[in-house]
């Protein structure tokens, strides 16, 4: 993997980016992204404006950018509510009994939230996009059209676990995201982050045997490249404690086993529908523990599609 030593020096437009210094990994267009020495973790520099970021996610992100969001999640709804099921199952396990108030936020259409409803939790979402939370409300959810930011959070309330499914990646200032979940949990509460498990060891296979580009380097919607380690340190810097670890399917097994679904749709979609299908027929068979067991020994390995942490208010 080619690194520059040099430190960044390009103007971005945010005020705090003369901090962040690093050796540069990877380049998409303007942007570079860099170990960063001050974050302790990879992202993009320049960083974009936090205003036009706010502007897009509100209004274009579900419309233009991702235009097919909402109708592929109805699609892959059944499969979605197994997976929410399970992070509500965790949540309870480390909860304990009668600690149900949850909150999610970057609700989007608001699956997690209905999977809560029918295990008798209290849930409320924090959703910028005004498709998704429509979408969701329309299913008769409690949704708050906003990013959760400083002045929106004393009117919330506390809860006993937040969630953040795809949220963090996006997020210019991730750090002062967790440190505002952390003033929202009550006591000993429990927070999810699922990130994408970037420059994971089956990509640097994928750059090594088979010359592919970092195609995973999306900016400017996703600004932060986390993996496990680096994401545990964010949560410590933050105030939690790290009290589990868990991982998706390793999606780039298919890349590896000669399936280029890289800038491919319909073949991205296919391997998507046969890894459902894998874990739809683990579930069936009642094996669903198994699979789950064989997602926490690939997180270990730091294998696994998304990096997916829980973490005890400290
Ligand atoms: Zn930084």
């Amino acid at each position: 993997m080619a690194r520059a030593e040099s430190p960044v020096e390009e103007r971005g437009t945010s005020a705090a980016w003369r901090e962040h210094r690093g050796a540069a990994l990877d380049r998409e267009g303007t942007f570079r992204v860099i170990e960063c020495e001050a974050c302790g973790f990879r992202h993009v520099v320049p960083l974009p404006d936090a205003e036009e970021l706010r502007d897009v996610y509100r209004h274009e992100y579900y419309a233009v950018e991702k235009p097919l969001y909402l109708e592929r999640s109805r699609e892959d709804e059944p499969w979605w509510r197994v997976v929410h099921g399970e992070r509500f199952e965790t949540f309870e396990e480390l909860l304990g009994p009668g600690r149900r108030r949850a909150l999610d936020v970057g609700s989007g259409p608001g699956v997690f939230l209905a999977v809560g409803e029918e295990r008798g939790w209290e849930t409320l979402g924090v959703e910028p996009s005004e498709q998704a939370a429509a979408y969701a409300r329309g299913r008769g959810l409690d949704v708050v059209e906003h990013f959760l930011a400083p002045e929106l959070a004393p009117e919330l309330g506390t809860f006993d676990a937040v969630h953040l499914n795809e949220v963090l990646e996006h997020l210019p200032d991730p750090r002062g995201h967790l440190a505002l979940c952390r003033e929202l949990l009550s006591p000993g509460g429990v927070i999810c982050v699922a990130v994408p498990n970037d420059h994971r060891p089956f990509q640097a296979v994928l750059r090594e045997a088979a010359g592919y580009a970092p195609w995973w380097v999306a900016p400017p919607h996703h600004l932060n490249y986390f993996d496990f380690d680096s994401l545990a340190r964010l949560f410590e810097s933050a105030g939690f404690e790290v009290v589990r670890r868990e991982t998706s399917f390793p999606i780039d097994l298919f890349l590896l086993m000669g399936e280029d679904y890289v800038g491919d749709d319909a073949l991205g979609r296919s391997c998507h529908a046969r890894r459902r299908r894998f874990e739809e027929r683990m579930e069936a068979a009642g094996a669903g523990g198994l699979k789950r067991a064989l997602y926490a020994k690939l997180a270990e390995l730091g294998i696994g599609r998304h990096a997916i942490l829980y973490g005890r208010k400290t």
